[in-house]
C-alpha cells in the first residue's frame, strides 16, 4: 500500500508509532507519483532530492513532521519552479523565497514534495489553461479534474499525495475538489497570508488545504493560518486549534439552504447527492431552514469584472523585463513588452487582461468597475443577513459533476458557468469548504459530486466540524 492513500492523521500515527520512517514515507510517495503520474499529469516538477534531504530531518513529533505536502504550482518554495503553469515564466524562473505559507508548512515539520499542474495564472476552471500540460481527472480520464488548483485536487484524490495545498480566488479550491473528489477549504479572506502567492485577484485570493478528510484540513490550517506583517491584508486574529471540537458533531447547528442554489441549472443527479447529504445532517440533529441569498444572480458577473480589473493590474509585471520569458523578435522596446506578453500568455489570460482592461478604462469605469463593487456590497449584505439566522449555509459546491476535456474551452461563458456556487464566497470574503457527498454514473464512471458549506467570517471551526460530522457518518 502506497503512503499517498493515508491521510494526513494515519501517516501521523504510523510516524509517531515508527512504523515508518519519514524517509520511507516520502520514498513511497515518490514511488506513487513515478509509477501513476503519467496517467494523471497533476505534477508539473516533483523535488525528489530536497524531499529526502528534508525527510533524513523530519522531527515526527511537530505537527506536521515528516508530511509530504503537493504544493499549487502559484505558491513560492524556495528553490523550486513557480511558473504558474505559464510559458511566460517556464524554465525560466526558480523561487528565490519560500511563500509565508511555505515557512509556516516547513517550521510544521512538512515537507514540499512537488507543484501541482493549474490553469495559467489561477485562470480557469478545468486546468486546461495550463501552459505546461493536461491533467486528468483520477475517476475518468477523459474528463477534466476542475481547476484552476486541478492538479492538487487529482494528485490528492488520485493517490498521488497524502495532502495539497491549493488557492481559490473564485471557487478553484472547491470546485476541483468537488470534481475529483477530495476535501478543499477556502478560509476567511485574511486568515492566510498570502505573502508569496502569485496574485491572480488581490482582494478575493485566499490559500488553502486540499485533503482526503475535513480533518486533514484542519491540520493543514493549523499550520498556514495567522496574521503576517509581510500581507496586510491578513488579519490580526488569534487562530483556534481547528482539530478541538471538530467532532462536537451537528445536534443543535441551523443550516441555512438557499433557495438561489436549488433553481435551474442543477443536474438532477447532483441535485439528490446533496439532498441526501442534507437529510444525513438533519438525521444527526442539525435544523435544516430555507434561506434566501438575493443578489446571487449577480456573483458571476460581478467576479468576473473584479477579478479581471485586478488581474489587469497584476499581470502588468509580466513585461519581460523583470521575470520570465523575453521575446527575441523585438526590435524596440515597446514591440519588446507586446511580443513577449503575446509569446507567453496563453488566450485566457489575454483575455482576461483585455477585459479588465476595458472595465477600468476610463469611459467605462463607473459602468464596470464601480458598480460591480457595489453589487459586490449587495452580496456580502446577502450573507450577513442570512449569518444572523443561520450557523452555516449548505449547498452543491458545482451544478453538474467534471466534464469532459475539451467540451467547453471554445465557450468560456460555458466555462464560467462551473462557478456559478463559488464565486459569492470570495466576493463576500467568507470561509467555504467543499466535502465529497456521493456521486453519479456517467457513461460508466462514478464521478464525485461535492457538498459546499459556507461559513461566517473566521469561522472555519464550523464548517470543518459539519464536513467531519458528514464524512464519519458516511464512511
Ligand atoms: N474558475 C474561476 C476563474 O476562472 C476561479 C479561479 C480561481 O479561483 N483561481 O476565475
Amino acid at each position: 500500500m502506497s503512503v499517498a492513500e493515508l491521510t494526513i492523521a494515519e501517516l501521523q500515527q504510523k510516524l509517531r508509532g515508527k512504523e515508518l520512517s519519514p524517509r520511507e514515507a516520502v520514498q513511497s510517495v515518490i514511488d506513487a507519483v513515478e509509477s501513476g503520474d503519467e496517467a494523471i499529469g497533476a505534477y508539473t516538477h516533483l523535488d525528489r532530492e530536497a524531499a529526502l534531504a528534508g525527510a533524513e530531518e523530519a522531527n515526527p513529533d511537530l505537527p506536521l513532521g515528516g508530511i509530504p505536502i503537493a504544493i499549487k504550482d502559484v505558491i513560492n518554495v524556495e528553490g523550486q519552479p513557480c511558473w504558474c503553469s505559464s510559458n511566460i515564466l517556464k524554465d525560466k524562473y526558480v523561487a528565490p523565497y519560500d511563500a509565508t505559507v511555505t515557512e509556516k508548512l516547513k517550521a510544521a515539520g512538512a515537507i514540499p514534495l512537488g507543484r501541482t499542474n493549474m490553469d495559467e495564472f489561477a485562470m480557469g476552471s478545468s486546468t486546461e489553461n495550463s501552459g505546461i500540460q493536461i491533467t486528468r481527472n483520477p475517476h475518468d480520464p477523459d474528463r477534466i479534474p476542475g481547476g484552476s488548483s486541478g492538479g492538487s485536487s487529482a494528485a490528492v484524490a488520485g493517490n498521488l499525495a497524502v495532502a495539497a495545498l491549493g488557492s481559490d480566488t473564485g471557487g478553484s479550491i472547491r470546485q476541483p475538489a468537488a470534481l475529483s473528489g477530495c476535501v478543499g477549504l477556502k478560509p476567511t479572506y485574511g486568515r492566510v497570508s498570502r505573502f508569496g502567492l502569485v496574485a491572480f485577484a488581490s482582494s478575493l485570493d485566499q490559500i488553502g488545504p486540499m485533503t482526503k478528510t475535513s480533518e486533514d484540513a484542519a491540520l493543514l490550517l493549523n499550520a498556514i493560518a495567522g496574521h503576517d506583517p509581510n500581507d496586510s491584508t491578513s488579519l490580526d486574529e488569534d487562530v483556534p486549534d481547528f482539530s478541538e471540537g471538530i467532532d462536537a458533531g451537528v445536534q443543535g447547528l441551523k443550516l441555512g439552504m438557499p433557495k438561489e442554489y436549488f433553481g435551474e441549472g442543477i443536474e438532477p443527479g447532483v441535485r439528490e447527492c446533496v439532498e441526501s447529504a442534507i437529510k444525513n445532517l438533519e438525521g444527526q440533529g442539525a435544523e435544516i431552514v430555507e434561506i434566501s441569498l438575493p443578489h446571487t444572480d449577480y456573483a458571476i458577473a460581478t467576479y468576473y469584472i473584479i477579478a479581471t480589473a485586478e488581474a489587469s493590474a497584476n499581470l502588468a509585471r509580466f513585461d519581460g523585463v523583470r521575470y520570465g520569458h523575453r521575446s527575441e523578435a523585438a526590435t524596440n522596446l515597446m514591440e519588446q513588452y507586446m511580443k513577449t506578453r503575446d509569446e507567453g500568455f496563453g488566450d485566457e489570460v489575454k483575455r482576461r487582461i483585455l477585459l479588465g482592461t476595458y472595465v477600468l478604462s476610463s469611459g467605462y469605469y463607473d459602468a464596470y468597475y464601480l458598480r460591480a463593487q457595489k453589487v459586490r456590497t449587495l452580496i456580502r449584505n446577502d450573507f450577513q443577513t442570512a449569518f444572523d439566522q443561520v450557523d452555516a449555509i449548505i449547498s452543491p459546491t458545482t451544478p453538474a459533476p467534471a466534464f469532459k476535456i475539451g467540451e467547453n474551452t471554445g465557450d468560456p461563458l460555458q466555462m464560467y458557468l462551473a462557478d456559478i456556487y463559488t464565486t459569492a464566497a470570495n466576493l463576500a470574503g467568507i470561509c467555504g469548504l467543499s466535502t465529497p457527498c456521493g456521486s453519479v454514473e456517467v457513461e460508466g464512471n462514478s464521478l464525485p459530486v461535492g457538498l459546499q458549506l459556507l461559513g461566517k467570517p473566521m469561522d472555519e471551526a464550523t464548517i470543518l466540524r459539519i464536513g467531519h460530522a458528514f464524512e464519519a457518518s458516511n464512511l
